[in-house]
This record gives C-alpha cells, structure tokens and sequence, in this order.
C-alpha cells in the first residue's frame, strides 16, 4: 500500500462510524493468519478482537480455506429461489442438531443485521397470521441488534441515536437494563420493571427481543441466567415470542456453545451470524420452530416475505460447515476455560487502577469498563506501539481473542491492556 492508497481511504472511504471529514487513522493489512495480524509494512499485531467475534479459530485456517476453495470450483453462487443444494443443506442440517430440538426451520441471511430483521418479521407475521395486532417488540436497554432500520428500533435508544430517526424508527418498549451480574446471587428487584413493563403491554408485544447473557456493542454487560429463565416463563404465560440474538455469543464464546445454554432455555426465534464461518464470509442465519413456521405460512401471505440475492450463499454455507466440523472436532471448551481462566487472573487485578470502574470477564470476553471515555485514535496507536490488536470503544477496553491463542499471545494481550489502564492521558477526549 502507497501513502497514495491510504489519502484515498481518507478521502473516499467510509469505515464503520466513522467521519468523512475527520477519518480516524486506519492501518494498512497485508495479511492474517493464526492469531496474527501482518500490516503493511511488516509489523505484526497478536489479534484480540477475533474481527468482531467472527474469527474464532483464527485467521488462514488451511480447513476454512480448503473448505472454500473446494466449493469455488462447483459452484460460487445460485439463486437460492427454486434451487437447492448439498452446502445449504448441511449447513442446516447441522444448525438443526445443535441447537435446541424445538428450534427446526431455518432461515439463511447474508448479515447479522439481516437475521434480526428476518426475526422480527417472523414475529410480525406470526401474529398478523393469528389475527391479533401486536406489531411492537420489548428489549432491554444497552442492547445491540445491528444497524438496520428494524434492528435499530431495539438497539439502545442512546447508543444509536434514535433522537437521530424520530418519526422513522418504530418506537419500541425498553426496559432498563440488567443489573445482577452474571454470578451475583440472584435480586428479585432486578427484573420488576421489565415484569410491569410486559404487564403493561400484554397484548401489543409480539415478541421480546434481547442478547442472551452477555450485551455485546451495547455495553459488554454480563447478566445473570435468572434474568432469561424468567423471561422466558412470562413469555410463556402471555404467549409472546422469544428472540434470542446470538450473533456475538454464538458457537463458545461464552463457554457454551449458545448462551441460552446458561439457562437452560429455548427462544421460540434464534439469531446466529459473526462466528457462523469462522470470520471468513458473511453469513446469518434464522431458527424457528415448527408451530410458529407453521402459523406464518397458513397466514394472508401465505409465505415468510422474505427472500435476499444471496439467500444460502454456498461458498458461504461450505466454510460455514468447515468451521462446525472444526468446532466439533476441537478442544473449543478447554480453549475458552483456560482463555476465561488467563483474563480472569490477568484483569480482575486491574480494578485497583484509578480508570477503572468495573472488570467483566466470561468465556472469552474480558472486558475493561473505564471511568472516562478512551481517546479511540491515541489507545488504537498505544496499542498497535505495542504490537496487539485492540479497537476499544466508548468507557470499554475488551479482549476475545481467537479460541486457538496461545498463552503468551494472551498475556501480550492482557499486559497492553494493563499499561494502558496506567496512562490516564489516554481516557482524556
Ligand atoms: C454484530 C451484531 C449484529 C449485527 O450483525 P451484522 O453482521 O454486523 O449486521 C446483531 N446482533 C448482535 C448481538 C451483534 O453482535
């Protein structure tokens, strides 16, 4: 890459959230493989973001890649409309048998975004089906569903800005968000508002929508099963539909292979998206049950109104059956223990510093919530000095790195992130 190519960018590219007119800096790549990332110029960077959760066995994996290339050579891409084929179906196949055994039509996007608002349609039409007008949904506050118009609507009314899309945005019902942690003892008081909430709204809600245990974008919050199992109960009792969104927390991140897992539920509607081809293509995918796939397709429409260009992409589905294959053949549960255990012993040491207001840690996620906001442009450049790969955002400096990272890949991680906490001129924006 020329100094050319990179006042391009600057000048014609937009990254996520960023400004056309003040571009934050961006780092050339030339390549990616295991847990390291190769810039242009030769430096490396022990990766801790697994590209957004997605890269859970790293980069350049020679099964993902043969996976890949094996497909290109029958077929890239077909219409998924009135054609079929072996990637797609053992793609579902799979997803069909490891999650909950309730959960057994599929839908395949293209996006997380897209699976959220593949849900929240399934929703919609479910109950315009069974003649009854529930058109709104109820999540909890700090909550991130995509940025789409529909995931937007409950994604936290701060974090995106809904002030922004007044009058174009559905108004949904936000409870506040969880505040018993993950292994507190259990508060009663915690889930009344969102119990008087649903009480209050009964037969509008169609669905609840909400991240398993863990919020991702929203806040890296981490909150207790309790929360889910009685959710799931009042669902239950009122007959609205459950939407799990386990784009982030799919496939171990948190320790279990879904994080519904924790608690022992099932959603009537899952999300899976990010890790779904081990960070290599872009993927989603939509579960439901057979009741409410059922009630859709006997509806007016007479069938689920949605249908995307790229609808079962089967390079996308093949590298997606390579990465299951990985995950079932591999070590992914001792992996995520030992990494859980590392950012146990390597963060919780860092509440003693003064930035530092709480240290959250699961699965492989570890998370720094700072007092302050981090200056993103001055902590990115600290970090890349250092040789990691770390994109903190907002009061949050976070860790989920690759399932495959080696001990001392993580302490690299873990010791930048515990100089950086020391420099209290990188939280001054
Ligand atoms: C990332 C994410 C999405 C959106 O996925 P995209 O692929 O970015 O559209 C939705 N929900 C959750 C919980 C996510 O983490």
């Amino acid at each position: 890459m020329t100094p050319q190519d990179l006042a391009f960018d600057a000048r014609h590219i937009w990254h996520p959230y960023t400004s056309m007119t003040h571009p934050l800096p961006v780092y050339p790549l030339a390549s990616a493989r295991e847990c390291t990332l190769t810039l242009a110029g030769g430096e490396t960077l022990t990766d801790g973001m697994s590209s957004w959760w997605a890269a859970i066995h790293g980069y350049n994996h020679p099964q993902l890649n043969a996976a890949m290339t094996q497909q290109i050579d029958q077929v890239s891409h077909v219409m998924f409309g009135g054609l079929t084929h072996q990637p797609a179906v053992e793609l579902c196949r799979r997803l069909v048998a490891i999650t909950p055994s309730a959960l057994e039509c599929v839908f395949l996007a293209d996006s997380g975004s897209v699976a959220v608002e593949v849900a929240m349609k399934m929703a919609l039409q479910y109950w315009h089906a069974k003649g009854e007008k529930r058109q709104r949904f109820l999540t909890l506050r700090n909550g991130y569903h995509g940025d789409t118009f529909g995931a937007m609507s409950v994604c936290d009314p701060d974090n995106s800005m809904h002030s922004l899309w007044k009058g174009y945005l559905a108004e949904n019902l936000f409870a506040p968000a969880p505040t018993c942690a993950f292994d507190a003892e259990w508060d009663e008081q915690d889930i009344v508002p969102f119990a008087r909430l649903m009480a209050a709204h009964r037969h509008e809600i169609a669905a609840v929508i909400l991240e398993p245990i863990v919020q991702g974008a929203g806040g890296m919050r981490i909150y207790h099963p309790e929360w889910l199992r009685r959710i799931r109960k009042m669902c239950d009792r009122e007959g609205i539909l459950l939407i799990a969104d386990e784009i982030a927390t799919g496939f171990g991140r948190t320790g279990k292979l879904f994080a519904c897992e924790h608690a022992g539920i099932t959603p009537d509607i899952l999300c899976l998206g990010k890790a779904l081809t081990g960070g290599t293509m872009t993927l989603s995918a939509t579960l439901t049950t057979r009741p409410v796939a059922q009630t859709i397709s006997d509806g007016e429409a007479g069938c689920f109104m949605h249908g995307p260009t790229f609808m079962g992409n089967p390079l996308a589905c093949a590298v997606a059956c390579a990465s299951l294959d990985l995950l079932a053949q591999g070590d992914w549960q001792h992996q995520v223990a030992r990494i859980e255990a590392q950012l146990r012993a390597g963060l919780q040491p860092l509440r003693a510093a003064r930035t530092v207001a709480d240290v959250r840690v699961l699965g492989a996620i570890g998370v720094v919530e700072t007092h302050q906001r981090v200056n993103m442009a001055a902590l990115q450049r600290f970090f890349v000095e250092r040789g990691v790969w770390i994109r903190p955002f907002g009061k949050l400096i976070y860790l989920m790195p690759p399932y495959i990272i080696r001990p001392q890949e993580l302490e690299k991680l873990i010791s930048a992130v515990a100089e950086a906490v020391q420099c209290p001129a990188l939280f001054s924006d």
